[in-house]
């Protein structure tokens, strides 16, 4: 994917997405226009979101925290499917598999314990497949930030939608 696909600009700095308008307080000045019982027409969160495993890695605290100590975790990397209005959003693409496979970045970045996939092949397509999506059929994707773990199915994306990415 080239630079000038990406959208810096527009990236939003946080992405909320809200299962329901239903609330039972539903306060005057309430932003989401709140309803005391859920809307007719709103989805339930099983047609509204799929929760995707787009792989899993292995990363020592003293990554993630400071003075974590050398204790290894066990870090998902998902990607979240969401149904809007205008069609299927992709939040994060996750880890690339042929990357993770390859030894001199499992010596530099996965040395903890290999990557695990939840299928034979490519995990960004393979769990769209399942929720009856290609990648053409996206409306929009974002990527929390490109570090390998979040952008590993942005390939796949190429001739698709546009990306919102963090610039920071
Ligand atoms: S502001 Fe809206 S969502 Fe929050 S408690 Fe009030 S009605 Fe509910």
């Amino acid at each position: 994917m080239t630079a000038a696909r990406l959208t810096f600009d527009a990236a939003p700095l946080r992405v909320y997405w809200e299962v329901t308008r239903a609330c039972d307080l539903a306060c005057r000045h309430c932003r989401a226009e709140a309803l005391s019982r859920r809307h007719p027409q709103e989805l339930t969160t099983g047609e509204g979101l799929h929760l995707l495993d787009l792989g899993t890695q292995y990363i020592p605290r003293r990554a993630l925290i400071e003075d974590g100590g050398d204790e290894v975790l066990r870090c998902p990397t998902p990607g979240v499917l969401v149904r809007t209005a205008d069609g299927w959003f992709l939040l994060d693409t996750g880890l690339n598999r042929e990357v993770a496979s390859r030894p001199d970045r499992i010596e530099r970045w996965f040395a903890w314990g290999e990557c695990e996939f939840p299928g034979a092949g490519d995990p960004l397509l393979e769990a769209l497949s399942a929720c009856g999506v290609a990648p053409g059929d996206l409306v929009g994707a974002a990527v929390s930030h490109l570090h390998a773990d979040h952008s590993g199915g942005l390939r796949h994306l190429e001739d698709g939608p546009p990306v919102a990415v963090q610039t920071s």
